[in-house]
């Protein structure tokens, strides 16, 4: 796969190694640590859908013993849900930064919708709870 570098602005891209980009002076992001970054991105991601997934699993074998009201639990479940499927946006940014050398602006637009969603559940369910 050939190196070159793409501009974080206006998606100029060049094989000369430039720091800045020629056409708008924005920072240029070299293939390679596009790439770097995205192996960071899957690797996170990855982390984070096989840990929530486990501790889903595991709450949902323990439901029996959930002392909560069934609302209680549904804001739970959804914070749960917020979080994989904000850990499988990150494995799918990642996979496209690898294949591409490049960033993918529409997943990362999806992934700040998805982290704005996650505070907001974040704040009700402690809500709900508390
Ligand atoms: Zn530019």
């Amino acid at each position: 796969m050939a190196e070159f570098s793409a501009c974080t602005k206006c998606n100029f891209e060049t094989t000369e190694p430039f720091a800045h980009c020629p056409k708008c002076g924005r920072r240029m992001l070299s293939s390679g640590r596009v790439r770097m970054l995205g192996w960071l991105l899957v690797v996170l991601g990855g982390f984070l859908v096989v840990m929530m997934g486990a501790i889903t699993a595991l709450v949902a074998a323990n439901s029996s013993h959930f002392t909560g009201t069934a609302i209680q639990a549904m804001f739970m479940y959804l914070l749960f849900a917020v979080i994989i499927a904000f850990g499988l946006l990150s494995l799918a940014a990642g996979a496209w930064q690898i294949k591409y050398g490049k960033r993918n602006k529409t997943i990362m637009f999806v992934g700040m919708g998805l982290g704005f969603l996650l505070v907001i559940t974040t704040i009700a369910t402690l809500r709900v709870l508390g």
